[in-house]
């Protein structure tokens, strides 16, 4: 009997995990990937200054790792000296802090949960009193990239909490960037039989085989003509910086006062910027209808507290505005449940960090895809649609680059 024919559309993280677990149940796969490289939001930029698409740290109590290390994919890792472990910086009330406030991680993580119904501040202001909890909330900033953290759900802002101040610390930095893992899964996939097309953007989909849809839920969107595929997420001013080295700067600054995050990734990773030079990465929620200039501003507020001089330090600067591209926020009254479902009906599945499925950030799109897989081999071939069965319509986009230069352009969610 033929193996049953699976399309994916998308190389980002969820496709590819979409490709490599089809296969691996013996599924014929072809992959569409619209830019020249794979990975998505999960690239890398060349040397010399090897940025991932803002600050991206691999959190290994998510359900990617296991998986990951039993494919041996698991990328190298690079540690983080000790020494580097303690210089975690805190702004509140406008100066620097070894600690967060008293209450602010121990009370709150005691909850194991919280309401759905309620928005985070308040129901965190009642355990720990307002000024506490509206430091929980802007620390929060670190994973939900939102500039008013405080007003989601108080589940899904309370789970982010306890992921990212738990000991161990989750948080492991892939060698390299991001862009190691996705290139040992590209491998891996084309190991088990995968077909990818890069610089071939899908404009129609194909009728003749089941297709999962792995792309950002508003090319989803535009692919599928759905108006309903839409999903709240955060908009952030990202800043990428490249200082001389000077000895005792800190390894993270958060923001207390306000959400915001800086982290210095060649702590872990030297070989991320050349020799003599620091790079750090760091993001700052904006409001709908702020500029990307305040988020920078507030950048610039945590950089002038916690890395003297680093003005006058800077090698190579960059800013960019990231609309809907860093995940699903949830609002009161929602969870993840409520977002658009993976099954759409007559053979089109949905995987990515936008959609119906549990977990922090690119484990969305983990998660989304293994079970789009499940669903698609279980449904059989694809009903059709249309009297005539063709297979997927797709445009050489060859000269669709990564984001590279000294200054990338802003970037939306209509990747
Ligand atoms: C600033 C920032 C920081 C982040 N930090 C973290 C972190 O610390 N930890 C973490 O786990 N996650 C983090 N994330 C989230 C993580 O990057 C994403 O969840 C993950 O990479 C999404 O993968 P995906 O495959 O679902 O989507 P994408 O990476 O967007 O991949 C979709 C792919 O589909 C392609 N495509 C789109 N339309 C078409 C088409 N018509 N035809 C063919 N191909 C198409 C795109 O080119 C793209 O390559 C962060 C994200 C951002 C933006």
């Amino acid at each position: 009997m033929a193996p049953p024919r699976l399309t994916v559309i998308g190389g980002g993280f969820a496709g590819l995990t979409a490709a490599i677990s089809a296969a691996e149940s013996g599924a014929a796969v072809t992959l569409y990937e619209a830019h020249r490289t794979l990975g998505g939001r999960a690239r890398t930029a060349d040397a010399p200054y090897r940025t991932n698409e803002g600050a991206h740290a691999l959190y290994n109590r998510g359900p990617h790792w296991p998986w990951l290390k039993q494919r041996g994919l698991l990328p190298p890792l690079a540690t983080l000296p000790p020494l580097e472990a303690t210089r975690m910086r805190f702004l509140h009330h406008g100066t620097l802090h070894r600690l967060p406030p008293l209450g602010m991680v121990t009370t709150l993580r005691r909850h194991r949960t919280a309401p759905v119904d309620q928005d985070f501040l308040s129901w965190a202001s009642s355990k720990v009193g307002e000024p506490t909890a509206r430091a929980a909330a802007h620390y929060v900033g670190v994973s939900t990239f939102h500039h008013d953290p405080g007003s989601l759900s108080a589940a899904f802002v309370q789970e982010r909490l306890r992921r990212s101040t738990n000991l161990p610390a989750e948080a492991h930095y892939v060698a390299g960037g991001w862009g190691t893992l996705i290139d040992g899964m590209a491998r891996h996939a084309r190991d088990l039989g995968v077909r990818i097309e890069t610089g071939a953007r899908v404009e129609t989909l194909p009728e003749d085989t089941p297709v999962i849809v792995a792309t950002h839920l508003g090319s989803a969107r535009a692919l599928l003509k759905d108006d309903r595929l839409r999903w709240s997420s955060a908009r952030a001013a990202l800043l990428d910086l490249a200082i001389r080295t000077r000895r005792g700067d800190p390894f993270v600054v958060s923001g207390l006062d306000f959400p915001g995050w800086i982290e210095r990734f060649t702590a872990p990773d030297p070989s991320l910027a050349p020799k003599g030079e620091q790079l750090l990465q760091g993001h700052f929620g904006i409001a709908p209808d702020e500029p990307r200039a305040a988020g920078i501003a507030r950048a610039e507020r945590l950089l002038d507290a916690g890395f003297p001089n680093w003005r006058e330090r800077t090698t190579w600067r960059r800013e960019s505005l990231s609309t809907g591209r860093t995940g699903a926020v949830d609002l009161p009254g929602t969870t993840w449940r409520d977002r658009p479902a993976i099954d759409r009906g007559h053979g089109v599945y949905l995987a990515g960090d936008q959609v119906a499925a549990p977990g922090l950030l690119s484990e969305v799109s983990f998660t989304s895809a293994l079970e789009a897989v499940t669903l698609a081999l279980a449904g059989g071939p694809r009903p059709p649609a249309h009297t005539h069965a063709h297979g997927a319509s797709t445009r050489r986009t060859d000269q669709a680059a990564a984001p590279s230069g000294t200054r990338s352009p802003d970037r939306t969610s209509a990747q």
